[in-house]
């Protein structure tokens, strides 16, 4: 029966295809398509990993029985019994094999997909017991996983062969969304080489980091859709309405054909669109405007380039830190990634900024820790708190980042700077970055300085933000976040997070203004700038400059080419002194 699910529209397009609940703890398990010629093997690395968990705990029986009676553990012994009856469960096996066998998926995929299934059906037992089970069969699950990772697949694992070569493999033949309860950064940086064509999430908000990576990746997504990773099942079929924020879930022949319709029109959009790479975005008065691209990894500069970017104006570089167990990139490795950035953008210029982990951009999957559960990590250590707090891990970065900067244009970006102490702090090691380069006889080039302005404190502070740095760097998504006290991240609050709230927008005018004044660069790379409603709001409020994914800077340059500043000039005052900005907006 068909039904939709209502959530959060994230990243524009149409997804249809056939669900795969994943737990978020498991997505860095590999997904990829096995060829025919590959199933028998595939199978087998199953059979051997099973084979080696139920001699594992055959030693650990055997180990028990050899205590004699006296030191006998009757529940340890109980329990290995359940692990070992699970492991010869017809379910478990014979439902693993059907994804390999019909679906192609490769073991652990198969094996966890499954695992899914059967721990479903333990949620619904009545029993207790019985109910408290599934944690033995994640056990089970976790330990065939280990051995596998050990045995490599005759595939090309762990990195999953791209969509399009796969979709001819005969069991490929349609499409698969991922469903989760939630996804971090991290995750989704596996999902970034996955076989999946979209994703939704029960939690998450507009601008959380899972929906920003989503829109880097330029796939459909909806997030904060509440219990849609329980109201939908295993391989049933999904359409995922990206622009609308929908998820229709077991579609009726004609809602398909509607939205197969739709899907080819955004297709057509997409090729228009395209014709604008390499025309320059000037408004209709004559202002040349500057379109830059959002990174997360070096390999996005080309999608950066292909959409005629003419430079980066923000790298995350925290993806680089993230989802490594805690093991931080050593200097060398920094340097590598942001080296390939820069000679990736071939000349242009690249905005590298400084880790900004914390947050919803946590290290690794870790849980909150016990006793921590309280605060709030978006008020905590983050960002360039963060990197104060460890100064030999900011220094390297900053020796990565200048060394980088020998290889092409460089400006580097401080985040979430609020005080006169951080900026004196952070100006000091960077010279003292500078110098240790000297005296190992490395070379580095010149950079130029960028602050970002995301806290309201520094926002009604721009003139020290002046004095001391090059550019300045508006990031919205945390300006709104502290502005308005809206966790960017928690869907029960996204009806509130307003980027047109007047108090946003006052802080927003004023610091483009001064910057303006002082004869100093400005430029937005939070969200909103890659919004096309926003798009003649922020160019009436005086922005030349915008920093967006590369998926969106056609869109906006379309829009750039309709404007006349001068108008929107006196436009946006009217806005920006309005009881309801949002009222003005289609004006
Ligand atoms: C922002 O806050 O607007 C921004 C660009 O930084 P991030 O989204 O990475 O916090
Ligand atoms: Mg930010």
């Amino acid at each position: 029966m068909t039904f939709t699910v209502h959530g959060l529209a994230v990243s524009r397009g149409i997804a249809i295809g056939r669900a795969v609940i994943v737990a978020a703890s498991r997505m860095d398990v590999a997904h990829y398509f096995v060829k025919t010629d590959q199933v028998e093997a595939e199978i087998e690395r199953l059979r051997n990993a099973r084979r080696v968990v139920v001699e594992e705990i055959g030693r650990v029986q055997q180990s028990l029985a050899d205590l004699g009676p006296s030191d006998a553990h009757p529940e340890l012994a109980a329990l290995l019994d359940v692990h070992l009856m699970l492991l010869q469960d017809e379910q478990l096996t014979s439902g693993v094999k059907h994804w390999i066998v019909d679906r192609h998926y490769n073991a652990e995929w198969a094996l966890t997909t499954q695992l899914e299934i059967i721990g479903r059906q333990f949620d619904e037992m009545e029993d207790p017991y019985l109910r408290e089970r599934k944690a033995d069969l994640e056990q089970v699950v976790e330990r065939m996983l280990r051995v596998m990772r050990g045995v490599a697949s005759p595939v090309a694992a762990p990195a999953p062969a791209p969509a399009e070569e796969t979709a001819a493999e005969p069991a490929a033949d349609a499409p698969l969304v991922l469903i989760a309860h939630d996804l971090s950064p991290a995750d989704m940086l596996q999902f970034k080489q996955s076989v999946f064509a979209g994703f939704v999430t029960d939690v998450g908000g507009k601008t959380s980091h899972t929906a920003i990576v989503a829109r880097s990746m330029d796939i459909p997504a909806v997030v904060g859709a509440r219990s849609a990773s329980h109201l939908i099942n295993q391989d049933d079929w999904v359409i995922i309405d990206g622009d609308a924020g929908v998820v229709v879930v077991d579609p009726s022949p004609i809602l398909l054909a509607e939205y197969g319709f739709k899907q080819r029109q955004g297709e057509v959009e997409r090729e228009r669109l395209s014709r604008l790479k390499n025309t320059p975005a000037v408004t209709l008065d004559g202002q040349k405007i500057e379109l830059l691209a959002n990174i997360e990894q070096p390999d996005d500069a080309a999608a950066a380039l292909k959409a005629g970017a003419v430079g980066v104006g923000l790298f995350r570089t925290e993806f680089l830190f993230m989802g490594r167990n805690g093991r931080l990139p050593d200097e060398e490795e920094q340097y590598q990634a942001y080296r390939r950035a820069v000679e990736g953008m071939q000349g242009l210029p690249v905005t590298i900024r400084t880790v900004d982990v914390g947050a919803d951009k946590p290290l690794d999957r870790a849980p909150v820790r016990a006793g921590e559960d309280h605060l709030n990590p978006a008020l905590g250590l983050r960002a360039i708190r963060w990197s104060l707090a460890d100064p030999a891990m900011f220094l390297a970065q900053l020796r990565a980042i200048l060394r980088a900067s020998a290889h092409g244009p460089v400006n580097l970006l401080i985040p979430m700077l609020a005080h006169a102490s951080e900026i004196r702090q952070t100006l000091a090691l960077i010279d003292k970055a500078r110098a240790q380069l000297d005296a190992r006889g490395q070379l580095h080039g010149v950079v130029r300085l960028g602050a970002m302005i995301e806290v309201p404190a520094a926002a009604l502070t721009i003139p020290l933000f002046l004095r001391h740095f090059d550019f300045l760097s508006v990031g919205t998504n945390d300006l709104i976040q502290y502005t308005l006290a809206i966790d960017r991240a928690d869907e029960a609050v996204s009806h509130l997070y307003d980027p047109v709230h007047p108090a946003v927008l006052q802080l927003l005018a004023s610091t483009i203004s001064q910057a303006r004044g002082a004869g100093k660069g400005v430029s937005v790379c939070g969200e909103m700038a890659g919004d096309v409603g926003m798009t003649r709001l922020l160019l009436g409020l005086g922005l030349r400059s915008f920093s967006m994914h590369p998926s969106q800077i056609l869109a906006v340059k379309q829009q750039i080419l309709r404007c006349d500043t001068g108008k929107l000039a006196t436009w946006a005052q009217t806005v920006l002194t309005a009881e309801d900005p949002a009222a003005l907006m289609a004006d």
